[in-house]
């Protein structure tokens, strides 16, 4: 018998209770016994959900990030969180969203630091190491949950981060080496193992995803190392990697003393039969071949073609899961009544993964014949998508295949073309300017919420989005800022936006996926060729110009942006899909320019969030990538000015391909850093123009002139000062007008004084 199980489920909940417990919890609204009753509901509604797997995860469930759980079970909270009074649950709280200080100025405590968790958009709070850390167990949260779960006749299978993640997830203040700490923790990873096991656990499963990333032989031996000190039979130990190839960690991996290893057979499907010949026969092999990342239905009788062989091969020993977490989809398809039924068709969320998951099993178990009906219904499915004209489209398709590379570059170099941008600009050295959003108030919000409703008409609904901005417009004008934008009133989302006018993408109600903490996000799903049938952005930013005789910049977000949050399509490279928007961006840029839009400014805020995990499939990603840019951006006159914009500070390693876009000016994050950013474009002799963030948009404090012009004169020691352009580190829309004016004004004060 073929063996399903799960990695982990989502926890937000279908109606995001999760979210909304937390929010009041924070709030004071709600009793932590409120809280935790709301957690306990929601795992035994995602146990009940889980039904039909023979082994489900516990401890999968988190208040607000599975890292923090095991730094908690480990002991391992930050000095500065851990030695404060109250509760363990405010201590959780404290490490994972800081706290402020109180009326006296006291106690005021830093959030630990948030990342991406591998190349997913789930962020994860790092593990604090230094030379002096201790661990202590404290496993009474898996206990909890693993008593629950069993009370519930749940076949209950632990799951925790492995010793090797663990420190490879984290960071040391004193830069001391973590590895160090390797001999020190495996004791507390001992005694957990024996307490899950006296618990009643027979299985527990240890997530080593730090596997399929590029290891030095100190994390290598690290992993030897760690795993035959855990030996035990007692419980048994799945170790699961996922998001990725193991490569030449491929034998490492297999050698472990483990009892089974769980494989993502989405991201390295060609790995399988290697795996299985060389996995000893006395270990268990878990396949995940239900794309636990993406929305789109499994192919199920292909996969069982594939699958039978091994099945034939490995017996007993072959199990199978989702390729990761569930965490990374949506809960729950059949409460989405008002998407296309067509399309709907299409997709399954997690409940409908572990679904296609059983079928799967039957089917091996107990031949097709089990499972006729439910395999002809997938195979219709997987017909339809493939062969809808609304998922190809052949004009599409002959623009992508017709590209020529020479599209992506701009008709002069830069130094031509700024100097025609400098004459008909005219603008000041060190030019002002914001980064696209302003203020998103209350009224905005709940007018378009009005407008989709149907409860404000399309005439009120255009008359509002105006008045804000010519809001915008008055008050940038008032402030003495030398570009405008028009502040983007109408965009709820960056991304959102934008897929809502093209052709190709669906939108859910309710595909909430969690980001960090009680944040979720609602990704498009990008389904088919992408067309723009109408000009997107032209009309708002024709009004906003009507307004005012400075320059106001277009405002777009970019095609690797627009693929980067969206679930993307898997019948075709995401290199295809990126190359259809950059040409759909590139005929918007067109239409602004032509509109008279001499400025245009296209967003690239997650371009690096791309990146591949392995180091080598970098340049690979980069080329399509930049080349999409550059088609999108490229197609305009020489006095045209092209502005980017990316939110992050890492710029080293890829700055020779941010160099390739060849935008004339790129608006980036660097207040934070005092400027030590920009060493990065000055070793590199970056040429065109930069605008270093001069303060963080984060946080509400208003920053003070002689704080810009201090930044500034740091930023002008790296960049010569006529290419350098003063501007926020980010968009405004999370700010209040309370705050962005006076910073403003300091701003542009600044400006003003570095002139003179
Ligand atoms: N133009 C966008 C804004 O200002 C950019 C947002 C971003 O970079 N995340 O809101
Ligand atoms: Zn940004």
């Amino acid at each position: 018998m073929v063996t399903t199980h799960n990695l982990g489920f989502p926890r937000i909940g279908a109606k995001r209770e999760l979210k909304f417990a937390l929010e009041d919890y924070w709030a004071g609204r709600q009793t932590g016994q409120e809280l935790t009753a709301t957690a306990e509901d929601l795992r035994r509604q995602n146990w009940h959900q889980q039904t039909g797997i023979d082994l489900s995860p516990v401890g999968d469930f988190s208040l607000y990030d599975q890292v923090l759980d095991m730094s908690v079970t480990l002991g391992n909270l930050p000095e500065r969180v851990a030695s404060q009074a109250g509760s363990q649950t405010d201590a959780y709280f404290r490490a994972a969203r800081g706290r402020g200080a109180d009326d006296n100025a006291c106690c005021a405590t830093a959030a630990g630091e948030m990342t991406k968790w591998f190349d997913t958009n789930y962020h994860y709070i790092v593990p604090e190491f230094s030379a002096d850390t201790e661990f202590e167990l404290n496993p009474e949260r898996l206990l909890t949950q693993l008593a629950e779960a069993r009370a519930q006749g749940v076949n209950a299978k632990p799951v925790i981060i492995g010793p090797v993640t663990y420190l490879w997830l984290g960071k040391t203040s004193d830069n001391s080496n973590r590895l160090d700490l390797l001999e020190r923790l495996l004791p507390a990873y001992a005694r957990l193992l024996e307490t899950l096991a006296d618990a009643g656990a027979e299985w527990v499963q240890i997530d080593e995803p730090a596997l399929v990333t590029d290891l030095d032989a100190n994390w290598r031996y690290a992993f030897n190392l760690a795993y035959h000190q855990l030996k035990s039979n007692r419980p048994k130990l799945l170790l699961a990697t996922y998001f990725g190839e193991l490569r030449s960690n491929l034998q490492l991996a297999c050698e472990l003393p483990v009892a089974g290893i769980h494989l993502d057979a989405v991201s390295a499907p060609q790995e399988v039969s290697r795996v299985a010949d060389w996995l000893p026969t006395h270990k268990v092999l878990s396949l995940g071949v239900i794309n636990g990342r993406n929305v789109w239905k499994a192919d199920l009788n292909t996969l069982l073609d594939w699958l039978e062989p091994l099945h034939a091969k490995l017996g007993e020993r072959l199990w199978l899961a989702p390729s990761c977490s569930l965490l990374h989809v949506p809960v729950d398809l059949t409460r989405e009544d008002e998407l296309d039924e067509e399309i709907h068709a299409w997709l399954a969320f997690a409940v409908q993964k572990l679904d296609e998951l059983q079928v799967l099993a039957r089917a091996l178990n107990e031949g097709c014949n089990s499972v006729t009906q439910a395999l002809a219904d997938n195979q219709q499915a997987i017909d339809s998508r493939r062969t809808s004209y609304r998922v190809i489209n052949p004009q599409v398709r002959a623009a992508v295949a017709g590209l020529q590379a020479s599209l992506g570059n701009r008709q002069s170099p830069y130094p031509h073309r700024i100097a025609l941008q400098q004459q008909a600009l005219k603008l000041p050295t060190f030019p002002t300017t914001t980064i696209g959003s302003f203020p998103q108030t209350r009224e905005i919000r709940q007018a378009r919420l009005q407008f989709r409703k149907g409860e404000l008409t399309d005439q009120a609904y255009q008359e509002q989005m105006q008045s804000e901005i010519a809001r915008c417009i008055r008050v940038q004008e008032d402030l003495g800022l030398d570009v405008l934008v028009h502040g983007e009133p109408e965009r709820n989302d960056m991304v959102e936006y934008f897929g809502e006018q093209l052709d190709g993408f669906a939108f859910t109600r309710f595909g909430w996926v969690q980001s960090y903490g009680s944040r979720c996000v609602k990704p498009p799903i990008l389904f088919g060729d992408i067309q723009r049938p109408d000009a997107m952005t032209v009309d708002w930013i024709r009004y906003a110009q009507s307004l005012t005789d400075k320059p106001v910049k277009g405002m777009l977000t970019g095609p690797v942006t627009i693929l980067n949050w969206s679930f993307v399509r898997d019948d075709q490279p995401r290199k295809d899909s990126c190359l259809q928007l950059a040409l759909a961006i590139r005929e918007e840029v067109q239409d602004l320019e032509k509109a008279g839009v001499n400025i245009i400014q296209i967003d690239e805020a997650a371009l690096r969030e791309g990146l591949p995990l392995r180091r080598a499939d970098w340049e690979q990603y980069l080329e399509w990538a930049i080349n999409s840019f550059r088609i999108a951006a490229n197609g305009v006159q020489d006095a045209t000015q092209i502005h980017t914009h990316m939110c992050y500070s890492e710029f080293n390693d890829i700055i020779e391909a941010i160099a390739r876009m060849d935008a004339d000016v790129i608006t980036i994050e660097t207040s934070r850093s005092d400027m030590e950013l920009l060493d990065a474009f000055k070793d590199f002799e970056y040429p065109n123009d930069i605008g270093p963030g001069v303060y963080d948009i984060h946080s509400p404090n208003v920053p003070a002139q002689k704080q810009i012009t201090t930044l500034m004169k740091l930023a002008a020691e790296r960049i010569p000062a006529e290419r350098l352009w003063v501007n926020p580190d980010c968009g405004l829309k999370t700010r209040n007008w309370e705050e962005v004016t006076p910073a403003l004004e300091a701003m542009v004060a600044a400006a003003r004084e570095l002139r003179a």
